[in-house]
């Protein structure tokens, strides 16, 4: 029986995430597909919300199981006995990235290893930032995100223009 941890911040999730987590779960007894409430960066989504859509993804895929986490992935991997941390690869960037983390857990937990899956060819240009990106633009995005992302994504925008004053300001829920 493996348990495997899908970690990211997911901020929000869109097709590539989701394209990933179903090929792990094909792979692997349970897939614990987690997001990190404090992300080192600026986030549009607060953890309830991205844990949202990421079970409304999951929701036809019995051995994911969706779940927030804070404080080291390694250490969360452990808590709920996963044994392979599985993270996605699009391009070669990712990789200097995908490895120097990969080192720095192995480091920290040399119980527990990390497999990358490479990207589908069409979701090789998504991500979460050039989506919002294209989004704020008003650009369309119906083929990067499911359709209750794309309204959420919206909604957001428009709220965020009202409130500031202008069209959108990201949210840092580290401030
Ligand atoms: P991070 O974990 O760095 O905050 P994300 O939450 O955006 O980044 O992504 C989580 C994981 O999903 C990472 O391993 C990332 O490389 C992977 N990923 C992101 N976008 C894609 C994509 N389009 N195709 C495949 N994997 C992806």
């Amino acid at each position: 029986m493996t348990i495997a941890i899908y970690p990211g911040s997911f901020d929000p999730v869109h097709y590539g995430h989701i394209d990933i987590a179903k090929r792990a779960a094909k792979i692997f007894d349970t897939l614990i597909w987690a997001a990190y409430d404090r992300p080192m960066k600026n986030l549009m989504f607060s953890t309830a919300e991205r844990i949202a859509f990421m079970r409304e993804a999951a929701n036809d895929t019995p051995n994911i199981r969706v779940m927030p986490y804070h404080g080291l992935t390694v250490e969360f991997a452990r808590s709920q006995g996963a044994t392979v941390m599985v993270r996605g690869l699009r391009i070669t960037y990712d990789f200097e990235m995908e490895y120097q983390t990969a080192l720095t857990n192995r480091q920290l937990a040399e119980d527990i290893d990390t497999i990358c899956l490479m990207t589908s060819l069409k979701y090789a240009f998504v991500s979460s930032s050039i989506l919002k990106e294209v989004a704020f633009l008003d650009g369309p995005i119906s083929e990067i995100v499911p359709p209750y992302v794309e309204l959420a994504l919206k909604k957001r925008l428009a709220q965020l223009g009202e409130d500031q004053g202008e069209k959108v300001k990201l949210v840092s829920l580290r401030e």
